[in-house]
């Protein structure tokens, strides 16, 4: 079998389903994680170019143990990982005073518990291949900038981009590359959100004039994945159409 083993958490939809697609679309095998099924899974499992290279497994990321038993599956199948994108995340709008204390633990449990359970799962398994890898961790812009109402959610972005520079270090000798893709406002289910005042207004302080897509954040991550780009480690690479230029 060729190409190499991707794992996109929460591939079922959005972000996740682009970055899906376009590994699929490069020739790899890539295997994704969610709750729930959605077409786009449906339709990858049964698509005679896209079947025998593509694993979709019911998995919630705040439970280690699942985790640990997705990525032993992911192994047992298609005998590796290459390529780990961090891409599950849940955001939960509500200023801090007021939030209730499930609503904060569901974002840390996944975008940050989560997020570290699978790395730690999926580096164990690239020491073992002794050949290197790739981590990319979608973070976000307001992880950078903060946004009002997203304080928890921007904590766990945050988060994730220092657990990208200390990585990149710690893991910099197994040629191991760790890296940062900060999206800007994605035109995604995520910000269904936002009312269409705050999305006309982000659009209009957006020097490229709108969303972004899941494309141009697919192609980020394939730069990050491609061998030309093993000499870059322990970057944010802020994706937001100038936004925050
Ligand atoms: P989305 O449309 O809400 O998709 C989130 C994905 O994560 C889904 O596949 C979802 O499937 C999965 N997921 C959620 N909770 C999960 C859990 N506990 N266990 C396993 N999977 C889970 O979000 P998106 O807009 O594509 O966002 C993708 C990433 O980009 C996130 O990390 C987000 O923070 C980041 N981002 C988004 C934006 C934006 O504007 N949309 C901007 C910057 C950064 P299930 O619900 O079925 O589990």
């Amino acid at each position: 079998m060729t190409g190499r083993s991707v794992i996109v958490t929460g591939g079922s939809r959005g972000l996740g389903a682009g970055l899906v697609a376009s590994f699929l679309a490069s020739g790899d095998r890539v295997s994704s994680c969610s709750r729930s099924r959605t077409d786009n899974v449906d339709r990858w499992e049964s698509d005679p170019d896209t079947k025998d290279r593509f694993l979709h497994r019911d998995v919630d990321l705040s439970d280690r143990d699942a985790v640990q038993t997705f990525v032993r599956d992911v192994v047992a199948t298609y005998g590796r990982v290459d390529v780990l994108i961090n891409n599950a995340g849940v955001a939960q709008e509500g200023v801090l005073a007021t939030m209730g204390d499930a609503e904060t633990d569901q974002v840390i449990d996944l975008n940050l518990r989560g997020t570290l359970a699978m790395t730690k799962a999926v580096v164990r398994r690239m020491f073992a291949q002794g050949d290197g890898g790739r981590i990319i961790n979608i973070s976000s812009v307001v992880g950078l900038s903060g946004y009002r109402g997203l304080a928890v959610y921007s904590a766990t972005k945050a988060a994730l981009d220092g657990m990208t520079r200390a990585l990149a270090r710690e893991l910099g000798s197994r040629m191991i590359t760790v890296n940062s893709i900060a999206p800007g406002y994605l035109a995604t289910e995520m910000s269904h959100g936002l009312t269409a005042e705050e999305l006309g207004q982000i659009v209009r302080r957006t020097p490229a004039g709108r969303l972004g897509q899941p494309e141009d954040v697919a192609a980020a991550a394939q730069f990050l994945a491609s061998p030309e780009a093993g000499f870059v480690s322990g970057h944010v690479l802020v994706i937001d159409g100038g936004l925050s230029a």
